[in-house]
C-alpha cells in the first residue's frame, strides 16, 4: 500500500479541531453510518467533532473523482459501498481530503458536515456472519493457563488460526446497553439457572470485509487484503462462569452470544497504511505459517502497530465525577496472525465470505500483566481484584460499569484513532 498526499502529517483542514484531534484528523477520514433527525441511515465521513453527509456532498458536486453512481451506495447500509472495493474508498479519502484541505471550499461544504454529537451513529452494516478468532497469543497462554495449568497452549495453536462462528443478530453498536446474561452456571452441587456473575470484557479489534469470494472459492492470502474494507473495536462481552461450564467440546456458544459491541467507525485499510509493521516475529522454534498463510509482502508489512486501551467507569465513579481508569494498555502487535491470514484462513475451505461480515481478532493482550485484554485475565480468575480509585473493587462487571474500548496509532508526527466501542452493563 502506497502513502499519498492524504498521508501528510503536515496537511491542514478548516475544520475546527481537526488538526489536534487525537482520533480524528483530516489524515484518517473513517467511515461510518448515520442519521439525524428521521432521515435515512446515511454514509458519513467522521472529521474531528463532526460528520461529512456523503450523499449531500456527492449532490452537491463537492466530490471531485467520485462517480455520481457511488450515490447508490450510500443509503441505509454500508454493505455495498464496502462491496465496491478500494477503488471507490481511496476517490472518496482523496476526495474528502482535497475538499476538507481547501479553505477555499469552506463556504459550500460546511453546510454539509453536522456536529457528531447530533447525530444517532448505527451499526454500520447488516452483519450476515460475525467470527471470532483467537490470534492475541499471550491471552491464549493466560487463559489456557487459567483452565489447563500444565497445558496453556494447545499444541495446534501456532499451525492453525483458531476461531469460532460467533452470533450476527445481537452485535450492537458502540452505545448500546448490555443486559448481564442468565444461564447455567457451574457449582459444587451441579448446574444452577441465573445470572452469570463473571461478566467480562475481550478488548479486540473488528475486520470488515469488503468484496466477497464465491462459494468454493478460497482467497488466496496474496490478495486478502483486497478483501477487508476497514478495521473497528470490538467488545466480545463474555460470561465466563456460563462459558467454562458449557465450552467442551464444541466452544463458546451463550456465554458470548448475548451481547457483542462494535465501534461505529470504519477505520479504512488507506488510513492505517502508515501504521503497518510485519507480522508477529516467530523464533527458530517456532513453526512457519503453512504455504496458504505465507506471503512475503504481508509478512513483512501485514500486521497493525496499534495501541489498544480498556477504561472502566463505575457508576459511583461517574456519579463522583471521575475520569474512567485504564484498566490494561496493549498492541495489535501482539496477534500471531495477521488480518490477512484470517481472512485467507477464514476462506481457505471454500467458505464465502461476504460484504460486511465482522471479524474478531481474538482479544489482545501483552505478556506483560497489566496488559491483558479481559477481566478474566487482569483479576487472575477473580483471585486478584482491581482496586478502583473510589475504593470499590472489581472482579468482573457490576450493574452500571461502563466500559470502553480505544486504539490509536501514533508514528512519524501521524496520529489517529479509531473512537470510543462502549457499553455500559444493565442489571
Ligand atoms: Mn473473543
Amino acid at each position: 500500500m502506497t502513502l499519498d498526499v492524504t498521508h501528510d502529517p503536515a496537511a491542514r483542514s478548516w475544520v475546527p479541531g481537526a488538526d489536534a484531534h487525537p482520533d480524528f484528523p483530516v489524515q484518517n477520514l473513517p467511515l461510518c453510518l448515520f442519521s439525524a433527525e428521521d432521515d435515512r441511515p446515511r454514509a458519513g465521513i467522521a472529521i474531528a467533532e463532526r460528520v461529512a453527509d456523503l450523499p449531500a456532498l456527492l449532490a452537491a458536486g463537492l466530490l471531485a473523482g467520485v462517480d455520481e453512481a457511488v450515490g447508490e451506495l450510500l443509503f441505509d447500509r454500508l454493505n455495498e459501498l464496502l462491496a465496491a472495493g478500494r477503488e471507490v474508498r481511496v476517490a472518496l479519502r482523496r476526495a474528502l481530503f482535497a475538499l476538507l484541505t481547501d479553505p477555499a471550499a469552506e463556504p459550500r461544504a460546511a453546510p454539509h458536515l453536522r456536529p457528531l454529537a447530533a447525530v444517532r451513529l448505527h451499526l454500520p452494516c447488516e452483519i450476515g456472519d460475525y467470527t471470532d478468532f483467537y490470534a492475541g497469543i499471550h491471552h491464549a497462554a493466560r487463559v489456557g493457563a487459567l483452565f489447563r495449568p500444565d497445558n496453556p497452549l494447545l499444541p495446534n495453536y501456532r499451525h492453525v488460526p483458531i476461531g469460532y462462528h460467533g452470533r450476527a443478530s445481537s452485535v450492537v453498536v458502540s452505545g448500546t446497553p448490555v443486559r448481564r446474561p442468565a444461564g447455567q452456571l457451574p457449582g459444587a452441587e451441579g448446574p444452577r439457572f441465573g445470572p452469570s456473575e463473571r461478566l467480562d470484557h475481550e478488548l479486540e479489534l473488528g475486520i470488515w470485509v469488503g468484496p466477497g469470494n464465491a462459494l468454493g472459492q478460497p482467497i488466496p492470502v496474496g490478495e486478502a487484503a483486497d478483501h477487508i474494507a476497514g478495521f473497528a473495536l470490538v467488545n466480545d462481552w463474555s460470561a465466563r462462569d456460563i462459558q467454562a461450564w458449557e465450552y467442551q467440546p464444541l466452544g463458546p456458544f451463550l456465554a458470548k452470544s448475548f451481547a457483542t459491541t462494535v465501534s461505529p467507525f470504519i477505520v479504512t485499510p488507506e488510513a492505517l497504511a502508515p501504521f503497518r509493521c510485519p507480522a508477529m516475529p516467530r523464533t527458530p522454534r517456532d513453526p512457519q505459517p503453512l504455504p496458504y498463510l505465507l506471503d512475503p509482502a504481508d509478512q513483512q508489512a501485514g500486521g497493525l502497530d496499534l495501541t489498544v486501551e480498556a477504561w472502566l467507569e463505575s457508576a459511583a465513579m461517574r456519579a463522583a465525577g471521575l475520569p474512567p481508569l485504564r484498566i490494561s494498555q496493549g498492541s495489535a502487535r501482539d496477534l500471531w496472525w495477521t488480518p490477512a491470514q484470517m481472512v485467507a484462513h477464514h476462506a481457505s475451505n471454500g467458505c464465502n465470505l461476504r460484504p460486511g461480515d465482522l471479524l474478531g481478532t481474538g482479544t489482545i493482550s501483552g505478556e506483560a500483566p497489566g496488559a491483558a485484554g479481559s477481566l478474566l485475565e487482569l483479576t487472575e480468575g477473580g483471585k486478584r481484584p482491581l482496586a478502583l480509585p473510589t475504593g470499590e473493587t472489581r472482579t468482573f462487571l457490576e450493574a452500571g460499569d461502563r466500559l470502553s474500548l480505544t486504539a490509536r496509532a501514533e508514528r512519524a508526527g501521524l496520529r489517529l484513532g479509531f473512537g470510543p466501542c462502549a457499553g455500559e452493563v444493565v442489571g
